[in-house]
C-alpha cells in the first residue's frame, strides 16, 4: 500500500487541483537542496513519521530524506544516546532501558520530542520523526497536542533478516559511516580497527527489541491508518528511496 497525493488533498486549499484534475503535491518553503516541481500552494513543510523495526532501514532512508526534502531529522535513539553520554537527567532516566533493549518509558520522552518539535528550524523547514512515536500512548500525546504528520512511513523487513542486519552492523566513529561486516564490509583494515557495535546490537537484545516492536506498533499502525504506507524495506536501498518519495507524494 501506498500513499498518494490523492490522501493529501484534504489539506490542500480547495483550488489546488490541476486542470487535468490530478491532484498536485503539496507546497512548502523549499530549501536549496530540494529538486523537483513549482511551486503552487503553500501548506508547510513535510512532517514525516519513519516506523520500522531496528535496523529495517530508517537512518539510512533518514539521510536520504533528509537530504532530499530538507526537513530536521530526529532520531529519538539518538537524541536519548546522546542524553545518555552527556549524564543528563533523561539520560540517566534512560540508561537502563536502553541497555536491556527495552522502551524508555512514555513519559522521559514524550516532552523531550513535543519540545523538540516547538522549535523554530522544525517549524520552519519541517521535520521527520525517527523512532517515535513507537507507543499508542506517544502517538495519542503527539495527537493530543495537535502536532500531526503529512506523511507516516513505515520500513515492512522480515524479523530474521533484521537479526541479521543488527548482529553485523558496525559504525565507524570517524566518520559515523554504518557498516555491515558481511554485506557492507569496511574497506581498509585501518577502518575495521577502529569500528564499534551498539552494545544493544546483540542478537539476544536485538529479540528483545523486535518484541517490543511487534508488541507496540500495530497500536501506532491504527493511529496512523489513514496515512500509513507500507514499504519492501528489504530491497536495494535506492529503491527502496523512490518508493518512498512516491509514497510522501513527491514523484
Ligand atoms: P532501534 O530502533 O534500532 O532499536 P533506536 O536507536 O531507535 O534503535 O533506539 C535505541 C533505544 O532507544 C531503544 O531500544 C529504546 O530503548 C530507546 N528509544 C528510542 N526511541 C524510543 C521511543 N520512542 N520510546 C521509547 N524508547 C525509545
Amino acid at each position: 500500500m501506498r500513499l498518494t497525493t490523492a490522501l493529501l488533498l484534504p489539506t490542500l486549499a480547495p483550488g489546488f487541483v490541476a486542470h487535468n484534475g490530478a491532484p498536485q503535491r503539496p507546497q512548502f518553503d523549499r530549501p536549496a537542496v530540494m529538486r523537483g516541481t513549482p511551486i503552487l500552494a503553500s501548506i508547510g513543510p513535510p512532517k514525516i513519521i519513519i516506523c520500522g523495526a531496528p535496523a529495517s532501514g530508517k537512518g539510512t532512508q533518514c539521510e536520504l530524506l533528509k537530504e532530499e526534502y530538507g526537513v530536521v531529522h530526529l532520531s529519538t535513539g539518538d537524541m536519548l544516546r546522546a542524553a545518555v553520554a552527556q549524564g543528563t537527567e533523561v539520560g540517566l532516566a534512560a540508561k537502563g532501558y536502553m541497555e536491556s533493549g527495552k522502551l524508555v518509558p512514555d513519559e522521559v520522552i514524550i516532552g523531550i520530542v513535543k519540545d523538540r518539535l516547538a522549535e523554530s528550524d522544525c517549524k520552519q523547514s519541517g521535520w521527520l520523526l525517527d523512532g517515535f512515536p513507537r507507543t499508542e500512548a506517544q502517538a495519542l500525546a503527539l495527537k493530543a497536542a495537535g502536532i500531526e504528520p503529512t506523511s507516516v512511513l513505515y520500513l515492512d523487513v522480515p524479523d530474521e533478516m533484521l537479526i541479521e542486519r543488527v548482529v553485523g552492523r558496525r559504525t565507524d566513529p570517524v566518520t559515523c559511516k554504518i557498516y555491515h561486516m558481511k554485506y557492507f564490509p569496511p574497506e581498509d583494515d585501518e577502518i575495521a580497527a577502529r569500528l564499534t557495535q551498539r552494545a544493544d546490537d546483540t542478537e539476544e537484545k536485538c529479540r528483545v527489541r523486535l518484541k517490543a516492536f511487534h508488541e507496540h506498533m500495530g497500536a501506532v499502525e491504527k493511529c496512523y491508518a489513514s496515512l500509513i504506507a507500507k514499504t519492501d524495506g528489504t530491497k536495494k536501498k535506492e529503491e527502496v528511496f523512490a518508493e518512498l518519495q512516491k509514497c510522501i507524494g513527491d514523484k
